[in-house]
């Protein structure tokens, strides 16, 4: 893969990620929208990842997975982290 896109992984350097301010507690763009509702929205928190229900579901049980630390693709993932989603989803989804 050339550099034709610039990898962004480090979770600090984007605190305007709505995802991540949400992980992190503070006011993000949902809570403003959701307020109270989005508190208790977590159902599991691994080492390497989150997952919560999506805010208007495409389709029932609908499930958003998201990464612990700050990645704009699955395939930035370094391997134990990829692998852990791997599992993860197993998990979640069989
Ligand atoms: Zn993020």
């Amino acid at each position: 893969m050339g550099e034709a896109f610039q990898i962004r992984s480090n979770v600090d350097a984007d605190s305007n990620c709505d995802f991540c301010t949400e992980l992190d507690g503070r006011k993000s763009y949902f809570s403003g929208l959701y307020g109270d509702r989005l508190r208790d929205r977590l159902i599991i928190r691994t080492r390497y990842f989150s997952v919560f229900p999506t805010i208007g579901q495409i389709v029932p049980d609908y499930l958003l997975i998201i990464s612990n630390a700050h990645f704009t693709a699955s395939a930035q993932l370094p391997n134990e982290q990829s692998r852990e989603l791997d599992d993860l989803t197993l998990i979640l989804f069989t």
